[in-house]
């Protein structure tokens, strides 16, 4: 069983907080949801990489911003694939993927599953293999994608998937959003002790101007206040935001969306 050790992952820094991510192995790599083309060309010459593919996530811009100029530039338009979910607008696609397909990334030999998981947008897909799951802006470190598209009903189910991953899969995320994730889910879960952990661990790595991702299923499962719909101290926290008594068993979409809303105006 190859493990992702064999791959390196990068994290190209772009815009504000955007993370694109350069997965390679030898010479060879693949892009993750390039919202911008300038510095993944930078990092591609500067460590000698040849792309032989895209993958993308969603069509929100800064994910795909950069697909065009990437391949323009490279002088590889029509010859590599561009993966992307089948439903949503990607440019040049070449593979329009749902859940169930499996892809083998070309240079790098790496197969990949995806995941649908629509919410954040409606045609959200996920990709998962080798103990590597990139997810876009469905879940975040300790946080997860805003419902722009979707209904927390479809969100909750998404992230659900999410959950059943080995706790050991590496979640890279394509944003740096933790510490503000963190300070809310100590509203959300104030006596939760990993997530202080978590928080003093991520504000050293942000001081030192490191990024806080990859994270893992396990540590999400322990501290991510949108996975944890199960937890008695967020279906109080939900109650609480909802005014109202919700039962000692009340639906996940309906504490994960009472917490989401609440997100929205911290
Ligand atoms: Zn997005
Ligand atoms: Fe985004």
């Amino acid at each position: 069983m190859p493990s992702s050790s064999v791959f390196s992952v990068h994290p190209v820094p772009a815009f504000q907080d955007n993370y694109l991510w350069v997965i390679h192995k030898d010479s060879f790599a693949a892009v993750v949801d390039p919202g911008d083309a300038k510095p993944v060309l930078d990092y591609l010459s500067a460590s000698a990489l040849r792309l032989k593919a895209i993958i993308c996530t969603h069509h929100h811009a800064d994910h795909v911003g950069g697909v065009e100029h990437l391949l323009d530039v490279l002088d590889l338009r029509g010859k590599i694939p561009v993966f992307g979910p089948a439903t949503e607008r990607i440019p040049v696609r070449s593979h329009a993927l749902r859940e169930g397909d499996r892809i083998v990334v070309p240079g790098i030999d790496l197969t990949l599953d995806v995941l649908d998981v629509p919410g954040h947008t409606a045609g959200h897909i996920a990709y998962f293999g080798q103990g590597m799951l990139f997810c876009g802006d469905t879940l975040f470190a300790c946080g997860c994608g805003r419902l722009f598209e979707g209904t927390a009903a479809q969100m909750t189910a998404s992230l659900a998937k999410l959950k059943r991953l080995p706790p050991e899969t590496k979640v890279y995320c394509a944003h740096e959003y933790t510490m503000a994730n963190i300070k809310f889910a100590e509203a959300v879960e104030p006596g939760n002790g990993d997530l202080k952990l978590r928080k003093a661990f991520c504000a050293a790595k942000r001081h030192r101007n490191l990024p806080t991702v990859p994270s893992t299923i396990n540590l999400e499962l322990a501290t991510n206040p949108f996975l944890r719909w199960d937890q008695p101290a967020v279906q109080a926290a939900a109650a609480a935001r909802l005014k109202r008594n919700i039962g000692a068993n009340p639906a996940p979409a309906l504490v994960f969306g009472a917490i989401r809303e609440w997100k929205n105006d911290f």
